[in-house]
């Protein structure tokens, strides 16, 4: 529901009827057949929400929304295609009507080669899916949601700390932050709020990939967190429903740490 209606006489059902049940919220999570993403719609299905589960994987995006149960759905997205993404909203408008959440969470890692060995389309692929994905689908959510709508995208650490050789990576996550920032603004009188939530190093499939290519040493990662460990996709996915909560309904334009207290030290 809308936690700040505009004033039209209209009355309160829920405070009329205490003991009604909320309505079930139409969100949409990209990247939501593993890791976070994943975790993500899980908890809004625990919710009792109604979760679209979306990836390029469309295979692992069915089985996923399958366990979440009957009433939740996958379908197939590449987020950094414009085509993609406008027929994957006009699939959500004509079954669901519209949608309450999004949660822009597909990316991908970069190359991590030194910049001078870094080509333009390697920068291109990763800027094309972390950030102009979301943009894609930020721009196409609001045309499908009323006041109230909610947007969460993630950022990173890396959207504060310069990870050396992570060049695209950090560019694209930074530039999630604005991209936040400057949409909370021309939104705001529209009652659709978009937040960033920005997760520490998290323990995933795909930071699992890394680890086991070496190209990240955990131990020493660990030993910059002040809680001393790697998080859990469902201290994100616990952060994201809160930002999609009503409890969260003055929150706007902000970035929120979930790292273990690694930003607050560096
Ligand atoms: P994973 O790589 O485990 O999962 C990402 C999912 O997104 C995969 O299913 C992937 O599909 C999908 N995806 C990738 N590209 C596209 C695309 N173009 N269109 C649709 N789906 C796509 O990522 P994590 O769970 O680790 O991370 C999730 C989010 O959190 C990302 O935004 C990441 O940057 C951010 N993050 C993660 C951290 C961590 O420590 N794990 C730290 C900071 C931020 P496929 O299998 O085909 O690649």
């Amino acid at each position: 529901g809308d936690a700040h209606p505009p004033v039209d006489g209209t009355p309160d059902l829920e405070l009329n009827c205490p003991a009604a049940s909320k309505a079930a919220r139409v969100v949409l999570v990209t990247g939501g057949a593993r890791g976070i993403g994943e975790a993500v719609a899980r908890k809004f299905a625990a919710n009792g929400d109604t979760v679209i589960v979306a990836d390029r994987d469309g295979e692992e995006a069915a089985s996923v929304a399958k366990s979440l149960g009957p009433a939740h759905v996958a379908l197939t997205v590449d987020v950094s295609s414009d085509a993609d993404v406008v027929a994957l909203f006009e699939a959500i408008r004509q079954r669901f009507g519209g949608l309450d959440v999004l949660v822009n969470n597909a990316a991908i890692s970069d190359t991590f080669r030194p910049a001078l060995e870094q080509t333009t389309a390697d920068l291109e692929r990763v800027l094309d899916i972390n950030l102009t994905g979301a943009f894609l689908c930020a721009r196409e959510a609001v045309r499908s949601m009323r006041a109230g709508g909610m947007i969460v995208n993630t950022g990173s650490i890396n959207t504060f700390l310069p990870f050396v050789p992570r060049h695209a990576y950090g560019a694209s996550k930074a530039g999630i932050d604005i991209l936040t920032r400057c949409m909370a603004a021309e939104l705001g009188p529209s009652g659709i709020r978009i937040a960033t939530v920005a997760p520490g190093y998290i323990r995933t499939p795909g930071v699992a990939a890394l680890e086991q290519s070496g190209r990240v040493d955990t131990a020493s990662i660990r030993r910059r967190i002040p809680m001393g460990d790697l998080g859990r996709p469902d201290d994100i996915a616990d952060a994201v429903l809160f930002l999609a909560s009503e409890e969260a309904s003055y929150i706007n334009g902000s970035i929120l740490y979930v790292d273990g207290g690694w930003t607050s030290f560096g």
